[in-house]
C-alpha cells in the first residue's frame, strides 16, 4: 500500500464518518448520513435536487435512475446544501460552475473515502468493478477517484540503485 497526500476536504469527510463511527463500507449509510443533519431524503421519478425551506432540509434523487447513480446524487446534492448556499438560479454563471465542480469533487471523496479504500489492492485488474459493487456507486466514479489518489500519492518508489526520489 503506498502512501497518499490527502486534501483537506478528503480529511474533513473521513473525519466526519469515524465520528460517526463509520469505518468500513458496510458502515457507509446513507439514512445515518440524512440523519445526522436532519435531513429527509426522497426518491421519486424527477430530477435530483435539494430543497431548503425554513428549517426544513430535503433532498430528492431521482427513483427512474439506476441506485448508484441515485447514491452519487445524493452526495452532490449534500454538498450544496451543506457547503453552499442561496439559490443558483440568482448566482452569476462562473459561481454555479464553482459550486457544481466542489460539488462532484465531494462526491468523490464522500462516497469513496480514502480511509476505507486504503484497505484494497490498487494493484488488481479488476479493482474498479470491485469498489464501484462494494460502494455502490458507478465505475466512473470508481476510476475518476482512483486517478485522483494515484496523482497525489507520495512517490517513494526506489530506483534502480537504491536511492529513492521524490
Ligand atoms: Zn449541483
Amino acid at each position: 500500500m503506498f502512501e497518499h497526500y490527502t486534501t483537506a476536504l478528503e480529511d474533513w469527510v473521513s473525519h466526519f464518518y469515524k465520528k460517526q463511527k463509520m469505518y468500513s463500507v458496510q458502515d457507509l449509510s446513507i439514512r445515518k448520513i440524512a440523519r445526522y443533519y436532519h435531513i429527509f431524503v426522497h426518491q421519486k421519478p424527477v430530477p435530483a435536487r435539494h430543497d431548503i425551506v425554513h428549517r426544513y432540509r430535503g433532498i430528492i434523487v431521482d427513483s427512474r435512475d439506476p441506485i448508484e447513480h441515485q447514491r452519487e446524487q445524493f452526495f452532490h446534492e449534500l454538498c450544496h446544501i451543506l457547503r453552499h448556499c442561496g439559490h443558483q438560479s440568482m448566482m452569476p454563471e462562473a459561481f454555479r460552475e464553482l459550486q457544481e465542480w466542489d460539488a462532484r469533487h465531494f462526491t468523490l471523496y464522500a462516497a469513496l473515502p480514502y480511509h476505507m479504500l486504503r484497505f484494497y489492492d490498487f494493484s488488481d485488474d479488476l479493482i474498479i468493478g470491485t469498489i464501484a459493487e462494494d460502494f455502490k456507486v458507478t465505475k466512473e466514479l470508481v476510476s475518476e477517484r482512483l486517478n485522483r489518489i494515484y496523482r497525489n500519492q507520495k512517490c517513494t518508489n526506489t530506483t534502480a540503485d537504491g536511492t529513492l526520489w521524490y
